[in-house]
């Protein structure tokens, strides 16, 4: 579908989510100080025919949605093909405040990682709603695929638990990053973040993705150092042969959930310490941030 009256549909699209997050007052920890949770945001495209969509339904399992899948079902009118279809994929990095407190923690969330966890993924939603209405608004049918009401978790035979759509598979197709011995994202902006994604009947090419190998950016993976994530998960659940969603899940709740009420004084909970005082939290890492690491 041509561009109605977008010249640079991309462009148009980084402006609206960027300035959501860096002007709007959404933006919040919802804190005495009315902090901001969210950094300056990365964007990515991926195209709805790529087939690395396809291959994530094939090992995930046939519950997980392709994006035609999720469109089509939102928008039973409308039939499109893979190649109509444009995935617009954010990064969202914790802000300075929010890392160095957590990287402080050594069993539980800093009090502002766990305000992240639900406040700030409320300004994800939040966030996720502004993209879909902009492109509706502009004549482009959208959805947020977290935000559908078909949405749910899911057993993967493969991988556990898993769900009909993974935020973290779309930011890897659209270039945005690549999946840690943890499990986590490392982007450009490291691995302390949250992300989201739309899918749209709109005409963008897909971003670079500079790798070729789903652990590209993990030296875990591509250099056999590293592995500060491991020492940092006061459960045990990372280990050298990867991360044990269960076990993470048990401590996150109801552990954590017990602890963010009494002593923060809100229902919430979160964990987050494998994605702090680790070399990939604010980057992509290399040997020397180990090295770095391990003096500390
Ligand atoms: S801390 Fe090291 S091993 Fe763990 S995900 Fe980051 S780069 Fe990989
Ligand atoms: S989120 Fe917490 S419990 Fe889960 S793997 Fe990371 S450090 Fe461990």
């Amino acid at each position: 579908m041509a561009a109605k009256g977008i010249k640079e549909p991309a462009e148009w699209l980084e402006t609206t989510i960027k300035n959501f997050i860096n002007e709007s007052p959404e933006n919040t920890l919802q804190n005495e100080e009315n902090e901001r949770a969210w950094a300056d945001p990365l964007v990515g495209y991926s195209r709805g025919d790529d087939p690395l969509y396809q291959e994530y339904k094939e090992k995930i399992g046939a519950f997980y949605w392709t994006p035609t899948e999720i469109f089509n079902e939102t928008f039973p009118g409308l039939k499109v093909e893979p190649d109509q279809l444009t995935i617009i994929s954010w990064v969202l990095p914790h802000v300075q405040a929010t890392t160095s407190d957590n990287r402080m923690q050594s069993v539980y969330p800093s009090e502002r990682w766990a305000r992240a966890r639900i406040y700030g993924e409320e300004v994800n939603a939040k966030l996720r709603g502004h993209v879909v209405t902009t492109l509706q608004g502009s004549g482009f049918e959208a959805v947020a695929p977290m935000l559908s009401p078909q949405w749910a978790r899911k057993t993967s035979e493969r991988y556990g638990l898993a769900s009909t759509w993974s935020e973290r598979h779309a930011a890897y197709a659209s270039g945005l990053g690549t999946f840690g011995l943890c499990d986590g994202l490392i982007t450009a902006k490291g691995k302390a973040i949250r992300v989201g994604s739309v899918v749209a009947r709109i005409q963008i090419p897909s971003a670079p993705r500079p790798y070729n190998d789903h652990h590209a950016y993990c030296l875990f993976f591509t250099q056999g150092i590293c592995g500060k994530c491991i020492s940092r998960c006061p459960v045990g659940a990372i280990t050298k042969a990867g991360h044990e969603k269960v076990k993470c899940q048990k401590h996150i709740r109801p552990t954590t959930a017990d602890y963010v009420k009494s002593h923060y004084g809100f229902d919430g909970y979160g964990c987050g310490l494998c994605q702090t005082k680790v070399p990939c939290e604010s980057k992509i890492p290399s040997k020397q941030d180990v090295e770095m690491y391990e003096s500390l």
